[in-house]
């Protein structure tokens, strides 16, 4: 693995990490005080970018995970998830 796929790979890992404390954190509402209702990647559950208004995401991938199925990675992220 080149280096930069290495560190791609191992900040999946994070975001993935992070994503499911965060998502416990919205469920429980703390960040919800308007009931707004958040949009998460499909790869990693990071929050990506959406609509207020119209309440619709704009991508249902985040700009990191973008990256690596660009690059045909995300298998192997996920692989590299799912061992660790
Ligand atoms: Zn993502």
């Amino acid at each position: 693995m080149s280096e930069f796929k290495v560190k791609a790979v191992s900040q999946f890992i994070n975001r993935k990490d992070y994503s499911t404390l965060l998502r416990k954190v919205d469920e429980n509402g703390a960040h919800q005080p308007e009931k707004l209702k958040f949009f998460y990647c499909v790869h990693c559950g990071a929050p990506v970018d959406f609509d207020v208004e119209n309440a619709v995401s704009i991508s249902d991938t985040c700009s990191n995970c973008v990256l690596l199925v660009k690059r045909g990675w995300m298998e192997e992220a996920i692989r590299n998830y799912e061992g660790s």
